[in-house]
C-alpha cells in the first residue's frame, strides 16, 4: 500500500485537524523562544503554531516517557478479609508525532530492538508504539553537528518513519513510507486539503537529492565496534577524552536512542491507606549515581568509566546484539554539551588509537 499527497502550504492547520479528529493525540514541534530559542514537542490543539523547525528535544517521550507509573496497588482489609488490588495496565494514547525529523524517527527503530525484538517484550512500550504514527520532516540540508549518513541514515532515510514529508515549492509532499502510514493517509477527507501528489513528486526527489548533496564526506567508522572494544581497558584513552567533562547528563537526556531507566516504589505511607505504585524514570549513565548498588558500592566511580561505558553502548556493546549503532547522528549530545565534547571525535580518536596500538 502506497499514498503520496500534496498538501499547500496553508493547508497544515486543516491537516493537523483532520488528525486530530481521528482521537490521536498530535505531539508537534512548537517554538519557546522564551529558554533559548527552544523547538519542543507539544500536544497541538486548533490554534496552537507549530514550526517544522527540528526540534531541540526529540519526541521520544511518545514512547518512553520520562517518568511513568508502571503500576499501582492499594490493599484493602477489614476484619475478616484481606486483598491487594493491583493496577498495571500500560498508559497509551493514540498519538501521531508531526514533524520529527529522520534522525529522531531512527530513535524509534533503536528503542524498538530491545524493548521489542529481544527475548522479553515490554508492553508498556509496546502499547505505545503500536499506537504511533511518525510523520518525519526529510531535512533541506545537513548541518555542521548532524551525521545522520556516518551511520547509515540520511536526511530522507525512511527508518522508523510512518510517512515522510518533504517540502517543495508551494507546499509538502507526504509520502508513505509503511501501511500504517498509508492507511491514516487514505483516510483523511477532503476538509484535510490533501490532493493527490504523484504530479509533484519528482519536485519532492529533486529536493532530498539536494539535500544529500550538501552533506559532507563520512569517514569510514565501520571498525568503531571492534576498536572501541579493543581499548576497553586503556584507561589513559578514556581518560584524556573525558577530561573537561561536567558529568551533567545533558548529552543523554537529549539523544533519541538513550533509554537506560531507574525503577522505584514509592508508597502513599500509612495515613492515606495502603497503596503506592511502582514506577519507572529515564536514568542517565553520565551521573555519579548510575550503578551505584544498593550496598552503596557503584563499579564506575569515575566519569572516565561513565564515559566509556556511554560510548561502549552505543558504538560498540548495542552493534553486538543488535547490528546496527545505538546512535542516529542527530547531533543533539554535541550541540547540547556545555564543554562542547563531540561523541564523533571520541569515536574518530577511538579508531585511530586502536589502529596505532
Ligand atoms: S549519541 Fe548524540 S548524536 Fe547519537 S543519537 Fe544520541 S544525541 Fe544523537
Ligand atoms: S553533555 Fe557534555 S559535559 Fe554533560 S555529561 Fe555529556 S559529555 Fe559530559
Amino acid at each position: 500500500m502506497n499514498a503520496i499527497r500534496f498538501l499547500p502550504s496553508d493547508g497544515l492547520p486543516a491537516l493537523l485537524s483532520c488528525l486530530v479528529k481521528t482521537g490521536r493525540r498530535i505531539l508537534a514541534p512548537v517554538e519557546k523562544p522564551a529558554v533559548k530559542s527552544s523547538v519542543v514537542f507539544e500536544p497541538w490543539s486548533e490554534g496552537k503554531p507549530l514550526t517544522l523547525q527540528k526540534a531541540t528535544v526529540p519526541a521520544k517521550e511518545a514512547v518512553l516517557p520520562q517518568c511513568e507509573t508502571l503500576l499501582s496497588y492499594r490493599q484493602t482489609k477489614n476484619a475478616d478479609t484481606a486483598a491487594l488490588n493491583l493496577d498495571d495496565t500500560p498508559n497509551a494514547q493514540p498519538t501521531v508525532v508531526f514533524g520529527a525529523r529522520p534522525c529522531d524517527a531512527c530513535g524509534y527503530a533503536v528503542l524498538d530492538r530491545p524493548f521489542l525484538q529481544g527475548p522479553f517484550v515490554d508492553p508498556y512500550y509496546r502499547a505505545r508504539r503500536e499506537q504511533l504514527v511518525v510523520f518525519t520532516t526529510t531535512c533541506g540540508s545537513g548541518c555542521a553537528t548532524c551525521f545522520c549518513h556516518w551511520l547509515g541514515g540520511g536526511p530522507s532515510s525512511p527508518e522508523g518513519s510512518d510517512v515522510l514529508m518533504t517540502e517543495i515549492e508551494g507546499g509538502l509532499v507526504l509520502q508513505s513510507v509503511t501501511d500504517k502510514g498509508a492507511e491514516l493517509l487514505n483516510s483523511m477527507p477532503p476538509a484535510a486539503k490533501l490532493a493527490d501528489g504523484a504530479p509533484v513528486f519528482r519536485q519532492a526527489e529533486e529536493a532530498r537529492k539536494k539535500a544529500w548533496a550538501s552533506l559532507l564526506p563520512a569517514p569510514d567508522i565501520k571498525s568503531a565496534r571492534q576498536a572501541i572494544a579493543g581499548i576497553f581497558s586503556d584507561a589513559n584513552f578514556w581518560q584524556e577524552q573525558t577530561d573537561r567533562c561536567l558529568s551533567c547528563g545533558a548529552c543523554t537526556y537529549f539523544c533519541p536512542t538513550c533509554y537506560c531507566f531507574n525503577i522505584t516504589d514509592e508508597g502513599d505511607g500509612y495515613e492515606g491507606g495502603q497503596g503506592g505504585r511502582r514506577l519507572r524514570s529515564w536514568d542517565n549513565c553520565m551521573s555519579s549515581q548510575f550503578t551505584r548498588e544498593a550496598s552503596g558500592h557503584n563499579p564506575r566511580t569515575d566519569k572516565a568509566l561513565r564515559m566509556r561505558n556511554r560510548v561502549s553502548h552505543k558504538y560498540s556493546f548495542y552493534p553486538e546484539n543488535w547490528g546496527a549503532a545505538s546512535c542516529s547522528g542527530c547531533g543533539r549530545c554535541v550541540c547540547n554539551c556545555p564543554v562542547y565534547l563531540d561523541i564523533r571525535a571520541i569515536v574518530l580518536a577511538a579508531i585511530k588509537h586502536a589502529g596505532d596500538k
